[in-house]
């Protein structure tokens, strides 16, 4: 098992695929990337991310989520999904996506393995969706989500990323959204990048006025176990679905982390925020899990208790599409 020096271990591997993406989300690629084929040619191949999965696997890494960028516009997801569930050790297989592609490929996703799909959804009207990301997609992408649901797929969660003037009048439309469907509603704290400081600085909320109100109305908070990650989770009597909070700047946030990340290019990030990663794709050119292993043993060592958010520093990380958020 991976364990840093602070007694945390880490089960759950965060896999970006690419780092491009067809969306403009104001506060992660609000000038969006270029999608060719140029921007995508040193994305990890399928081999190189075989080898990286038995490693992690080999070490105790039980849950995988694959994300990006937008992780469904490579071809090759649904052999990504397979090769992952295949992998011995792995149990769960989860992705991160912002749903565009859903209504085609859930279907194939679903076939291949996929335990888990968390659908990115900054807000539920229409007109505020597209000035977000760019896109009029939010009916495909509603779509898509009933579809993952009819096929049954285990757990499906929205994330949505918490921002004054864009969503912070919309709890209502929210929890409508969460009363009948047996879906998470993941409301994530904006998190400040090197590229989106301004941005950051008008928009950021507290995750604690959602709180506030979810306790007036009868919300209860879930009690966690050591390994079950940084999110706060919610429930009520009357929803079919819950609310979880990720809020990354409160007290105590990465005491209960259990993530390691890897970036499409085959970087290690101990964490989000680093001013330093180290890339292990070398490693990954034979089918010997040893190397590679004995990498992340070292590795993990210079772990730092926690990210350094609060004195306005988020190391390296220009945006989230880099790394997966
Ligand atoms: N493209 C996919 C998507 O949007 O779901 C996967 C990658 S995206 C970087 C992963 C998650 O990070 C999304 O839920 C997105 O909303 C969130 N995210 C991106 N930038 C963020 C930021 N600055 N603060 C908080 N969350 C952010
Ligand atoms: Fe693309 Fe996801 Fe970033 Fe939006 S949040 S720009 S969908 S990577």
């Amino acid at each position: 098992m991976l364990t840093d020096t602070f007694d945390r271990r880490f089960s759950y591997l965060r896999l970006s695929i690419t780092e491009v993406c067809n969306f403009r989300c104001d506060y992660c690629l609000p000038e969006g990337t270029d999608c060719g084929p140029e921007a995508r040619a040193h994305d990890l191949s399928l081999d190189e991310i075989r080898r990286l999965v038995t490693a992690f696997a080999r070490l105790g890494m039980r849950k995988i989520r694959i994300t990006g960028g937008e992780p469904s516009l490579r071809k090759d997801l649904t052999d990504i999904i397979a090769l992952c569930k295949q992998t011995p050790g792995i149990e769960t297989v989860a992705l991160t996506t912002n749903g565009y592609r859903m209504t085609k490929d859930v279907d194939d996703w679903y076939a291949a393995g996929l335990d888990a799909v968390n659908v990115s959804i900054d807000s539920l009207d229409h007109a505020k969706f597209k000035m977000i990301t760019g896109h009029n997609k939010l009916q495909k992408i509603l779509e898509g989500l009933d579809r993952a649901a009819e096929l049954g797929l285990p757990s499906i969660k929205v994330n949505s990323v918490l921002m004054k003037h864009y969503n912070d009048d919309a709890m209502d439309d929210f929890l409508d959204f969460v009363r009948e469907r047996p879906i998470t509603l993941r409301m994530i704290e904006l998190m400040q990048t090197g590229d989106n400081p301004e941005f950051f600085d008008r928009h950021h909320l507290s995750g604690d006025v959602v709180i506030d109100r979810l306790r007036r109305e009868g919300w209860q908070e879930r009690l966690r176990g050591r390994d079950s990650g940084p999110a706060r989770e919610f429930w009520h009597p009357d929803y079919a679905g819950g609310i979880g909070m990720i809020m990354p700047y409160s007290k105590d946030f990465c005491a209960t982390c259990n993530r390691l990340r890897v970036s499409s290019q085959g970087q290690l990030f101990l964490c989000l925020f680093v001013d330093e990663h180290q890339s292990l794709r070398h490693l990954l050119q034979s089918d010997d899990p040893e190397p590679v292993m004995a990498f992340l043993q070292e590795a993990i060592k210079g772990k730092d208790y926690s990210h350094h958010l609060h004195e306005q520093n988020a190391g390296a990380t220009k945006h989230l599409a880099m790394i997966g958020g």
